[in-house]
């Protein structure tokens, strides 16, 4: 057994935090949800959000814009991403999604998917100010006017940017951000007068207040999940709630887990708890450092590592009870010595949503 609990209570205070610090800010909140509502279940906390002062959602895939409208939310829905098929264009025109122009492509498909059914789309151009992801180079103004003169369908209202190191040096995302302003100046000179200019998310609305623009993208500050000081105070969301499969006693010196990591060093009572990695839990980002103050930094935190108890802790009966081993495909072990507890009690694991797989089921208790 195992399900995934959110907390509505404190999800619904993190959403109004924010949207009202955003209205403190002059700017409207577009909702991020992407990846399954950051594994919240896309159309629960859609309508939480919506529920709450949220007017715009915004997505990654059109797919998650369709489940969206198939499920009666017919509020504004922005698709981020540009497209590249024409299929999912044509579809995304009849259902009034707000699209993405990213690059000459783009616009062709979205201009023709609309032209094809006699209708107007509504579109937000997308600049690459230096994440070198989706967008037309900002400095490209020329071609950009260019493409986007052609276009007879579209009606384009906005235009945003994404920042790369939003969590890290300021100076990447003031660099970013002046590109941004100087070229959204340059076609705004030409003739696209936006009504809605973006370039936050989570983290740069949390502490880049200067460059709230028109509107501020959040997604997982909804969670109070950032890796930035949590200045507003937002509640972590995500426990994972399963339970005891299996209860035994191991010898002192007894191996645990894969790879011979742990030894008990007493008699030890252990509890299996069927948890994984194949669920998501205890996914753990890569250090995929390249730099040297990178490389320098992850050392740092290894070794910090070793001195502090770096252990994972999940919660049987109202205690905290340490995993030992690594954790395996299918299970964890948990040191249940000092806890009273049988097979079939709840187990309480703290997680990150977005990382548990989504057929699980989400209860928001
Ligand atoms: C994911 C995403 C966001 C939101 O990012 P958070 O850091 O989770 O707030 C904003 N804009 C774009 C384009 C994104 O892909």
């Amino acid at each position: 057994m195992k399900k995934l609990l959110i907390q509505k209570n404190l999800l619904t205070n993190n959403i109004k935090k924010i949207v009202e610090t955003a209205r403190l800010s002059g700017c409207e909140v577009m909702a991020m949800l992407k990846g399954n509502g950051y594994g919240l279940g896309l159309c629960q906390f859609a309508r939480l959000l919506l529920q709450n002062g949220v007017k715009t959602l915004a997505v990654s895939e059109f797919c998650e814009a369709k489940e969206l409208r198939e499920n009666g939310i017919d509020n504004e829905i922005i698709l981020l991403s540009p497209m590249c098929d024409l299929n999912d264009a044509t579809e995304a025109v009849r259902l009034g999604i707000v699209c993405a122009i990213g690059s000459e492509e783009s616009a062709i498909i979205l201009n023709l998917a609309a032209e094809q059914q006699n209708m107007r789309v509504r579109s937000h151009i997308c600049l690459d100010t230096g994440f070198g992801r989706f967008g037309f180079l900002a400095d490209d103004t020329k071609y950009i006017n260019d493409v986007l003169s052609r276009l007879t369908n579209v009606d384009i209202e906005g235009v945003f940017s994404h920042l790369s190191d939003s969590f890290g040096d300021e100076t990447n995302s003031q660099k970013q951000y002046e590109l941004f302003k100087s070229a959204v100046k340059n076609l705004e000179d030409n003739g696209y007068p936006f009504k809605l200019k973006h370039i936050c998310n989570s983290c740069a609305f949390l502490r880049f207040c200067d460059m709230h623009m028109d509107a501020v993208r959040v997604g997982s500050a909804f969670l109070g999940r950032l890796p930035i000081k949590n200045t507003l105070d937002l509640n972590r969301i995500g426990l994972l709630e399963s339970c005891i499969c299996e209860i035994k006693t191991l010898p002192k010196g007894h191996n645990i887990g894969y790879a011979n990591t742990y030894t008990t060093k007493r008699e030890t009572k252990i509890a299996v708890i069927p948890v994984g990695y194949k669920d998501g839990f205890g996914v753990v980002k890569t250090n995929d450092a390249f730099r040297f103050k990178d490389i320098l930094r992850y050392i740092y935190s290894d070794a910090r590592a070793l001195f502090r108890d770096n252990s994972i802790y999940v919660t049987i009966n109202n205690k905290k009870c340490r995993l030992l081993g690594r954790v395996s495909m299918f299970n964890i072990i948990a040191d249940i010595t000092d806890v009273e507890a049988q097979v079939g009690d709840a187990v309480y694991l703290e997680c990150n949503p977005i990382l548990i797989d989504s057929a699980i089921e989400r209860e928001y208790i």
